[in-house]
């Protein structure tokens, strides 16, 4: 099988020779033609799958009829709230609408992604069953590691550090944690309880950090501390990190400097409501910053579509990103940076390389971001899984 006339992201332009779902090899486009089956691409930009690094599948209600949003206020703990009422009159389990959301991201080009699945002692492990389904049942077309997240705090729902041990214990992949201060009120005993299940089982770490100012930029560096205490470097993330971006860039800096030392990563979705972390500083400090879509048709939020270049875009526009070069960075956020997190080993696009990948007419990936193509294909080991932004049966 041939993919002809391909460009690829630096701009060199080759056929892609594919064989037994792998690329064979990237020929120049003067390599004569073969008897193989050929899709011309006409030079259509090449890219690798995009990297959804925080998405909740479990939460979007993605083929229900239209709920409006039910907060009362504005603070996180105003939306926990509003998410036990929508859930409670769910109609469809979330092993279909998490399905529905694999589907349309699929489609547009994602096919690696880390999500967030709600745990507490009110769900109890239940939505983790539903996810793992769904896992499952897309098993052959896109790899989904799972977070065991404590939605409801710790210590707060009493019973969640062990229903968190659990969910490792039944598949999931990495424990999760969310706002130590802010929802739980005890740094330590929040951190106790995750990194004490992270070390137990030699697994990575997510926590949703919004807390903002000087209070998140402590609970950063606690969570540094205990990464390192634990030689978890380069299997934690913080998401959200709000904080970075909320006091002056010298803390800021003397920040990213710790993170980089602890190897922690830093998740931004590119968020309407807060401040976002300094991207371009954080890469410069050497802290891997990558991309995710967050909540996506659920209680949380109205928006989102799960596509990873619209995602880019508003990452690159809520940085106020203008020149290529910043564009590129969005466009690794969600693509390279992104498997690097998740710890992909079999990514990118070379000779040897899983034949993966995503065509869009555009030149570059700066242009790709800007301008969000329509996907002409999204290719899966070989086969074409998706053309012009739908599923092919
Ligand atoms: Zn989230």
């Amino acid at each position: 099988m041939r993919y002809a006339n391909a460009r690829l992201p630096k701009g060199s332009q080759h056929h892609i020779e594919v064989e037994g779902g792998r690329i064979a090899a990237l020929l120049p486009i003067s390599a004569p033609p073969t008897g193989k089956d050929t899709i011309d691409l006409g030079g259509a930009l090449v890219l690798p799958p995009l990297v959804d690094g925080h998405i909740h599948l479990d939460k979007t209600l993605l083929g229900l009829p239209w709920v409006p949003n039910q907060a009362t206020g504005n603070r996180v703990a105003d939306r926990i709230e509003a998410e036990r009422k929508v859930r409670a009159s769910r109609t469809l389990p979330e092993t279909e609408t998490g399905s529905n959301l694999v589907r349309q991201i699929m489609a547009s080009g994602t096919l690696h992604m880390r999500t967030h699945v709600d745990v507490d002692n009110q769900l109890g492990l239940r939505n983790l069953h539903e996810i793992l389904k769904v896992r499952e049942r897309f098993r052959d077309l896109v790899t989904i590691e799972i977070v065991a997240f404590p939605q409801s705090g710790v210590l707060r729902s009493p019973g969640t550090a062990e229903l968190l041990d659990a969910a490792i214990r039944e598949g999931a992949d990495l424990v999760g944690g969310l706002d130590p201060v802010g929802i739980d009120g005890d740094l330590d005993g929040h951190l106790d309880a995750i990194f004490g299940v992270a070390e137990k089982h030699g697994i990575g770490v997510d926590i949703h950090l919004h807390d903002g100012g000087e209070s998140g930029i402590a609970q950063m560096l606690a969570i540094a501390q205990r990464s390192e205490a634990a030689g978890l470097q380069g299997k934690v993330a913080i998401s959200h990190a709000f904080a970075l971006g909320s006091v002056p860039t010298d803390s800021a800096a003397r920040t990213a400097d710790v993170l980089a030392k602890a190897r922690i990563a830093i998740m931004s979705h590119g968020p309407g409501g807060a401040t976002i972390p300094p991207l371009k500083l954080l890469k410069e400090h050497g802290v891997e910053v990558f991309g995710g879509s967050d909540n996506i048709r659920d209680a949380w939020s109205p928006f989102g579509n799960g596509d990873m270049l619209d995602r880019a875009m508003m990452i690159a526009y809520r940085a106020n990103f203008r020149h290529d070069h910043e564009l590129a960075l969005a466009f690794e956020m969600v693509t390279d940076a992104g498997a690097r997190v998740l710890g992909l080993a079999d990514y990118g696009l070379k000779a040897g390389g899983p034949a993966d990948f995503v065509a869009v007419e555009a030149e570059t990936p700066a242009e790709a971001v800007a301008t969000r193509p329509r996907r002409k294909l999204v290719v899966k080991a070989g086969r074409v899984i998706a053309r012009d932004g739908a599923l092919v049966p």
